[in-house]
């Protein structure tokens, strides 16, 4: 036996309990008691935790002549400090380049650069005989899930909508889908530029809560008649959580994951003074306080799915600067790959809002699950992968973008201290970050083949 883990105390989405882990190469071999191996690790004092797991981040994304600031090496190195042993990116076809051959290029780039292991989701942007043909190929060599637009240029009409539900379900590909009404955001966006109103506290006036519920209530309508099951993205709002409940209440499978931005910051941070507003232009944008608690109650009694961070980062020097005098050219994202376990930790766990359980479950099993990658990422079981997070539940640790590893100049959160902080990551049985510093490889995260999604 390689390697035990002594002493801690184990959590899964279903248990808590001590117990030893003995890790034979990369996999889980052993869970009990008095194990022993060659390595020893003390976990005593700390809870051991899966590897968790970020079903949405967008690294060297490119929008237009620019790209987000992390790219597959620093945004990968960032997550597995933040406690992240897993995250699913994107392969987003430039037009006139079909799905297979982004999907080679994307792997090219990611490849050899990843910190940890990773999977990348695909996106259709027309539905070209091609790119039909293309799905179930593309399905049998693990990439099981869509990415559908509703706004931006990738944006799909309902026929193309209905399209790509239908080819989804017959290749078990789970679609998740941006849900934003193109018309209505572009037409609230030219009122205002008309009005003179050019500063960031317009970019959420410009995309309210019922744009997103409109597109998140037709999406959910398009794919009943298909019969296809879906995940929502980045959920933000009361009116989009209603329409995929009345979908579940209907008898569909309808999934959601939501984002911490949306739990914990909101609406008035775009008033902030000068020019500071423009950090936290994201779509769909922070929504007002008052759907902080219906949204932590959906993750606590099993409405949303997931949390995943949409971690898409500008820097403010110079990226955001660009929509200085016009909010609709300020670049949409912000970093999150790093906090988002220690924020739901502290904020949720640490408040009460959710049980260890639960943290567990939408931080890690549940995205695992919904892509695919269960049993080998999200739990601790024999036969699962060995990626392990020690966690420190005392350990105080302010968010300030000095403190954190993303390539970017500013955290939306500079002024928290999360309560409760990765001591000890560990990867397939390797430890990749110790006492808050990246002791892993580049290039050492694998991808991932996804199974699956069964209907
Ligand atoms: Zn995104």
């Amino acid at each position: 036996m390689d390697l035990v883990v002594k002493n801690g105390t184990i959590v899964t989405a279903s248990d808590i309990y001590q117990a030893d882990i003995v890790v034979e190469g990369e996999k889980i071999a052993l869970i009990g008691h008095g194990l022993s191996g060659r390595e020893v690790i003390d976990a005593r004092g700390h809870y051991v935790f899966p590897g968790f797991v970020d079903a949405h981040v967008h690294l060297s994304l490119p929008v237009g002549d620019i790209v987000s600031s992390d790219n597959f090496a620093t945004g990968t190195i960032a997550a597995a400090c933040g406690g992240t042993t897993t995250v699913l990116d994107f392969i987003t076809p430039e037009p006139g380049q079909s799905l297979q051959e982004a999907t080679v290029a994307r792997r090219k780039e990611a490849d050899g650069q990843v910190a940890i292991d990773y999977s990348l989701h695909l996106t259709a942007i027309d539905t070209a005989p091609e790119t039909l043909e293309a799905l179930p190929e593309l399905a049998a060599q693990g990439y099981t899930s869509l990415k559908l637009y509703t706004t931006y240029a990738m944006r799909l009409d309902d026929d193309q909508l209905l399209c790509l539900l239908a080819a989804a379900r017959k290749c078990e590909i789970l679609p998740l889908v941006h849900t934003e009404n193109h018309a209505a955001i572009e037409y609230l966006k030219a009122r205002f530029l008309a009005e003179g109103k050019t500063e960031p506290r317009y970019h959420p006036l410009s995309r309210p809560p019922v744009v997103e519920a409109e597109a998140a209530n037709r999406v959910l309508t398009l794919a009943s008649l298909t019969g296809t099951p879906i995940c929502i993205a980045h959920l933000t709002c009361r009116e989009a959580l209603a329409a995929v409940e009345g979908a579940r209440a209907r008898g569909q499978t309808a999934y959601a994951e939501v984002c911490p931005q949306h739990l914990l910051l909101s609406i008035d941070d775009y008033d902030r003074p000068g020019f500071e507003g423009a950090k936290f232009v994201l779509s769909p944008p922070l929504r007002d306080r008052s759907h902080w608690q219906p949204l932590w109650q959906a993750l606590a009694n099993g409405g949303l799915q997931a949390v995943s961070t949409d971690h898409c980062p500008w820097t403010f020097a110079e990226q955001k600067q660009r929509g200085r005098d016009d909010f609709t050219q300020i670049p949409n994202g912000a970093p999150g790959i790093e906090t988002r376990v220690p924020l739901i930790y502290s904020e949720g766990v640490g408040t009460g809002r959710l049980s260890l359980n639960r943290f567990v479950e939408v931080c890690a099993t549940g995205p695992a699950r919904l892509f695919g990658l269960c049993p080998q990422k999200g739990t601790i079981a024999v036969g699962s992968d060995a990626d392990l997070v020690l966690w420190d539940p005392n350990k105080e640790y302010q968010l300030t973008h000095e403190n954190l590893h993303m390539n970017v100049d500013y955290s939306p959160y500079e002024d928290v201290t999360a309560k409760g902080y990765p001591a000890l990551v560990l990867q397939r049985g390797k430890v990749i970050v110790k006492d808050n510093e990246f002791v892993g490889e580049v290039g050492a995260g694998q991808f991932l083949k996804r199974n699956p999604i069964h209907l």
